[in-house]
């Protein structure tokens, strides 16, 4: 909970405290004094707020500049003037009017531009609304209290339900669907709520069994270390959807799951060197071979941990099998960079969560953030270990989870 505090702690302060050294460190202050006076102060029940006159001129909701239909600017760049200036403003209770100097007339609810205004609380309020939820970091100790559970035919047949799974998925990085009908085609009924599959070269699903001789690790049935799927794709499966039809009555079997999120805020604060050689150090991701006779040779290179400007993390690549074993880095990084990996996996060991999921259970996981693995089994005649696969995009769950937003509560996303 100390790691939950901090995380939440430190996206408050780069959220709020911290908005005048981002912008100073994006801008100079010649940029800034420039714009200052270009900015049109509203007073909006009782608070004021500010708006770029350009940002006003640019998003003009008339029919000249904005096609309702499309829900896209339409205005013809090349007559843009970056310095149109308001000649006459005139409020009211819910519209603010605007006309330029060049005599064009825009008009906008106050709501609208309150949804899209500068002011960071709001803003933050965007970002977590409408954006992207907030993710929640979680040690594997609090798995039962975060991994929340979905039925299958409320998700097939209520928004609500959908929305729920969606959001904990996206909070979490996991959510359990049960009571899912004993069929290999089970799983389309849920994908097709959100929008569609992710297909990769083990095609638009795949069957997770032991097959003797096998190109994928993942189909025998020993041990699975952790790992994240696919990490040589640069277009990386966003979640993962696992069926599961039989599970194995053999000791064993058993699901590992980690939220890389939590481990590396761990070792940012413990272990920072090696932190960020896993941040920095770009290593290659293959997998090489033949699936139903199509050959594939993928590579990718990226770190173990990728992150964006502001430090946040935004997808974790890992496989000990599908790490290449050619490494595009200097000589004297190659030792450290493993030290620093080896912790890594250590960590999100100890740090996981361990369960055995049932037949009729989708355990359904973020595949950017977590890692998963699942303990060694043994099939017997009778009961032959049986798990349906399918990938899922990030774009898709995100697009479905604000589709659903609008629709359940208009009065909140104007
Ligand atoms: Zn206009």
């Amino acid at each position: 909970m100390i790691l939950r505090r901090l995380y939440t702690s430190k996206h408050y302060f780069r959220n709020t405290v911290n908005v005048k050294n981002v912008t100073n460190k994006f801008y100079s202050n010649d940029v800034k004094s420039k714009t200052k006076r270009d900015i049109l102060d509203l007073n909006i029940r009782g608070e004021t707020y500010s708006f770029p006159h350009v940002w006003l001129r640019d998003n003009c909701q008339c029919d000249q500049c904005f096609h309702k239909f499309a829900q896209s600017r339409i205005i013809d760049w090349s007559k843009f003037n970056l310095n149109s200036f308001p000649k006459d403003v005139v409020k009211d209770e819910n519209s603010v009017r605007i006309t330029w100097d060049d005599g064009h007339i825009s008009q906008y609810t106050t709501n609208w531009l309150l949804f899209r205004s500068f002011n960071r609380d709001k803003q933050q309020y965007y970002d977590n609304y409408i954006y992207k939820p907030e993710k929640i970091v979680w040690h594997g100790k609090e798995f039962s209290k975060i991994c929340t559970k979905h039925d299958y035919k409320a998700i097939v047949e209520t928004d609500e339900a959908l929305y729920k799974w969606l959001y904990n998925l996206s909070t979490y990085g996991v959510a359990l669907i049960e009571n899912t009908p004993p069929s290999e085609h089970s799983m389309e009924s849920i994908v097709d709520r959100i929008g569609f599959k992710k297909r990769t070269h083990y095609g638009h699903n795949f069957i997770v069994q032991n097959v003797p001789n096998t190109n994928n690790v993942a189909y025998l049935s020993s041990t699975l270390q952790l790992h994240t799927d696919l990490p040589y794709y640069e277009y990386c499966p966003g979640a993962n959807l696992l069926h599961c039809l039989v599970q194995t009555n053999s000791k064993g079997g058993e699901n590992l799951l980690s939220d890389c999120h939590y481990t590396a805020r761990y070792m940012k604060q413990k272990h920072p060197d090696a932190y960020k050689l896993l941040t920095e150090v770009e290593v290659e991701w293959s997998d090489i071979g033949t699936e139903q006779g199509n050959e594939f040779y993928k590579l990718h290179r990226g770190p173990v941990i990728c992150t964006d400007k502001h430090g946040d993390i935004t997808r974790i690549n890992f496989s000990i099998p599908q790490r290449g074993s050619y490494l595009p880095i200097p000589i004297e990084l190659v030792k450290p960079w493993f030290e620093a990996h080896s912790m890594f996996f250590e960590f999100n060991t100890k740090f996981s969560a361990n369960f055995k999921t049932k037949s009729g259970d989708i355990l359904t996981f973020d595949n950017i953030r977590l890692l998963h693995g699942r303990n060694q089994y043994k099939d017997s005649a009778e009961n032959v270990r049986k798990l349906i696969g399918a990938y899922v995009d990030w774009d898709e769950i995100y697009s479905r989870l604000r589709c659903l937003k609008v629709k359940l509560h208009p009065e909140n996303t104007s």
